[in-house]
């Protein structure tokens, strides 16, 4: 008799538990292999577009080679055509026309492009002690100290006085040279490790070394930046003067790689948010004619706050919204008013190193799939936007109909911290919007991590909603 309630008690456990599942668990073997194999697109992405200006150029140039041509206002347009906009090079916009008028609205996903780095002061070089460096001011939200001693690349351009626009990418390709921040020696920082952890590393300190061989002469000073700039001048055609017009980027120079005896997961810098940039980027990219039109918005200026004009307090993703519309005889608000968004960001990964910050049933894990998070903010949720239970039901409909594997989290434990995201700039054009990324380890280090399994997870989620 015992035994048979045991039975019932499991079979009711079965039907009314919500319990997480391992991804692979649910993943059958030929999943597992195209996985796999979408992540290895993705590592070459983020290997190739580690700055908002060359993942905007990686992203046209995907973009025009699958047929997308440059939005034209004056023009007309029917279902399953592809327009971009892009926006100052730092962020772009892509539509495919559905099938649906304009007016019942459009599915929109919106990821950023920009990362934590140290950008480069406009009057950054100098030498001290017959060392030459760059000065930087960090850019987003950076644990300083897991910075130094990290080899550094750079990019970026350079605009001269006549206005020619010179690119910079160094420290990618093995025969380049790469940079670096100086950290002192054990032996040496016992007054240094007393700092507060905030100040291990301040931000003046996060100098970037780029040279040491003066120009050979004894009787000149700052022979080290004098030789510098011969070279600078040599190789880029400029001088110290240029750097005032310049956006010079230093992100880690290393590659994306798989981490793990099983290769499960991905190490690499960037991956907040240009995992959900990629993901997106490939759902549209294989849209047909879906139902609704599908917008995809790749942005920048998401780490200091989304201001500026390729931020997303900025008006350019409302005023395309509005232009598409026009084209169709629409007024945009009317649009917008019925459009459904996807904000496309990371979310924490449980560290069960770390496990005090988190609360276990509210965090998201690594392979648990595709992270949907209601609301963002920090104390008593402020400043989200708050995804309603009607509009969270949606998604959640739609991914189980889709088979997306997929989970929930929030940022941490309640007065723990928090973060925003894009997501209530683009609520604010009363648009239903929710969060929905992938889970991250380490996130804004230099070497960030995610699970393959959640990546494609991702996907599979962007392309569920954009083929509505
Ligand atoms: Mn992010
Ligand atoms: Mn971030």
């Amino acid at each position: 008799m015992a035994k048979k309630e045991n039975t019932t008690a499991k079979e009711l456990k079965e039907k009314l538990f919500n319990k997480r599942k391992n991804a692979y668990l649910r993943m059958s073997d030929a999943e597992i292999k195209k996985c796999d194999k979408f992540c290895e697109g993705y590592k070459k992405f983020l290997d190739a577009a580690k700055t908002e200006r060359e993942a905007a150029g990686y992203i046209e140039r995907e973009a025009v080679s699958r047929g997308f041509v440059p939005f034209d206002k004056g023009k007309s347009y029917k279902a399953g055509d592809k327009v971009y906009y892009v926006n100052r090079e730092k962020a772009v916009i892509l539509a495919v026309i559905g099938k649906e008028p304009i007016e019942n609205g459009v599915n929109l996903i919106a990821a950023h492009i920009d990362s934590p780095r140290l950008d480069l002061k406009q009057n950054p070089l100098y030498e001290k002690d017959e060392v030459g460096y760059f000065k930087t001011h960090y850019y987003g939200g950076i644990k300083k100290y897991q910075w130094p001693t990290v080899p550094l690349s750079l990019h970026g351009v350079i605009i001269k006085s006549d206005l020619r626009k010179i690119t910079v990418n160094i420290g990618e390709d093995e025969s380049d040279p790469v940079f670096c921040v100086s950290d002192l020696l054990p032996h040496l920082a016992a007054t240094q490790m007393k700092r507060p952890s905030p100040e291990l590393i301040k931000g003046e300190e996060l100098n970037v070394i780029i040279g040491s061989r003066p120009f050979k002469d004894d009787d000149v000073s700052e022979a080290v930046k004098l030789n510098l700039l011969m070279i600078l001048n040599a190789k880029y055609g400029i001088s110290e003067a240029d750097f005032l017009s310049a956006e010079l980027e230093a992100v880690p120079a290393f590659k994306a790689r798989d981490i793990g005896f099983d290769r499960s997961l991905i190490g690499s810098y960037g991956q907040d948010d240009r995992v959900c940039a990629y993901t997106e980027l490939m759902a549209i990219l294989e849209a047909k004619s879906p139902r609704r039109t599908a917008v995809a918005v790749l942005t920048d200026k998401e780490e200091t706050g989304s201001d500026g004009n390729t931020g997303l307090r900025s008006a350019y993703l409302k005023y395309f919204i509005a232009d598409l519309a026009a084209t169709f005889g629409v007024r945009g608000r009317d649009v917008l008013s019925k459009s459904r968004c996807l904000s496309a960001d990371v979310n924490a990964a449980y560290d069960p190193t770390f496990p005090d910050v988190f609360e276990k049933n509210n965090a998201c894990v690594l392979n648990g799939g595709v992270c949907v998070t209601k609301f963002t903010g920090s104390r008593g949720k402020s400043g989200t936007s708050d995804a309603s239970a009607e509009f969270v039901g949606e998604i959640r409909a739609l991914l189980d109909k889709k088979g997306v594997i997929w989970q929930t989290g929030e940022l941490g434990k309640v007065d723990i911290g928090g973060g925003g995201t894009v997501a209530a700039y683009i609520a604010n054009l009363n648009i239903d919007t929710i969060d929905v990324g992938v889970p991250v380890m380490s996130m804004h280090a230099p070497f960030e991590i995610t699970a393959k399994a959640d990546v494609y997870a991702a996907y599979k989620a962007f392309e569920a909603f954009v083929g509505q």
